[in-house]
């Protein structure tokens, strides 16, 4: 049945099958922003996004045998970060095959402390028992996904009670106005995202996960996008027709997108009740 949506977890994962490349590119290895401290900190980008998994791990705080569940776990960076310096299993998801297929081919060594798998699973109907999962992260991946209630009902399901769950994303705060709100809905139709306009509050709780911490690192995490802009443009240029357009409208609207005042990014720490 066709419904007024305009995008499904399909389109999602064909835009990460094409995108993927790029991001890994401009974000050194991530597909997620970086973390720097100040201006003064003058970190890569690889240690700036590392810090951000780091970050997230922290909030986790994974101790050794737990389980936990990456959602939208991309190329498996995260996950081989965390598994190589914590002693826990780590399943991963994501609508990207190419991205399942990357992550699975990353090599593990024997002498690494933990341990991942990744498997194509849809958040928003995820095939995994209850309560089997320790804690769980999504990185920039419940952004896009709209029906967001159905995906935290998922999330809370398979986490035992006492888990913890930690989003790092967009939001964004205030009513827009037009011309601005037109802009936006155009840039959220093209990245396939729709923004928690409250931090995922009401969502949350109706989940039976109550919110502990919600950091605001809009202004540490500002330093990704020039890069992000100047991926695409590249891409653009390497690129023929159809593919070499795409890319160039990510740079325009992704430009005009992180540059918007109202949008914040943070990270928010819940726990299952
Ligand atoms: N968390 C990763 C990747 C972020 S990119 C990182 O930080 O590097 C966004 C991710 O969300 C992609 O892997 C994409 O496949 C995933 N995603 C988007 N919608 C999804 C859904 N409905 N179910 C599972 N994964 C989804």
């Amino acid at each position: 049945m066709l419904t007024q949506h305009s995008h499904t977890s399909g389109d999602v994962g064909a835009f990460y099958n094409r995108h993927t490349d790029v991001y890994d590119d401009a974000l050194g290895g991530n597909i997620h922003v970086g973390y720097w401290d100040d201006e003064a900190d003058g970190s890569s980008m690889q240690v700036a996004t590392d810090r951000l998994t780091d970050l997230v791990t922290e909030r986790l705080a994974p101790a050794e045998g737990q389980h936990l569940l990456d959602v939208g776990c991309g190329h498996g960076s995260t996950a081989a970060r965390i598994i190589a310096h914590h002693a826990v299993r780590i399943t991963g998801v994501s609508v990207s095959d190419y991205q399942v297929e990357l992550a699975n081919r990353r090599p593990q060594p024997a002498e690494l402390p933990g341990r991942a798998t990744f498997q194509w699973a849809d958040a928003t109907q995820l095939p995994l028992p209850d309560q089997s999962f320790d804690g769980a992260y999504a990185i920039e991946s419940l952004m896009h996904m709209k029906d967001k209630a159905a995906a935290l009902g998922h999330i809370a399901r398979v986490l035992r009670p006492g888990g913890r769950l930690v989003i790092a994303e967009h939001s964004l705060e205030g009513e827009l106005a037009p011309p601005d709100a037109d802009r936006m809905a155009e840039a959220c139709r093209f990245f396939m995202v729709s923004l928690s306009p409250d931090r995922y509050g009401t969502l949350l709780r109706e989940a039976g996960l109550e919110v502990v911490d919600y950091t605001d690192t809009t202004e540490n995490v500002r330093r990704s996008y020039d890069s992000m802009t100047d991926g695409w443009r590249k891409a653009a240029h390497d690129l023929d027709g159809q593919e070499a357009r795409e890319m160039e409208t990510a740079a325009e609207l992704g430009a005009w997108f992180f540059a918007f005042p109202q949008l914040r990014y943070g990270l928010l720490t819940a726990m299952r009740t």
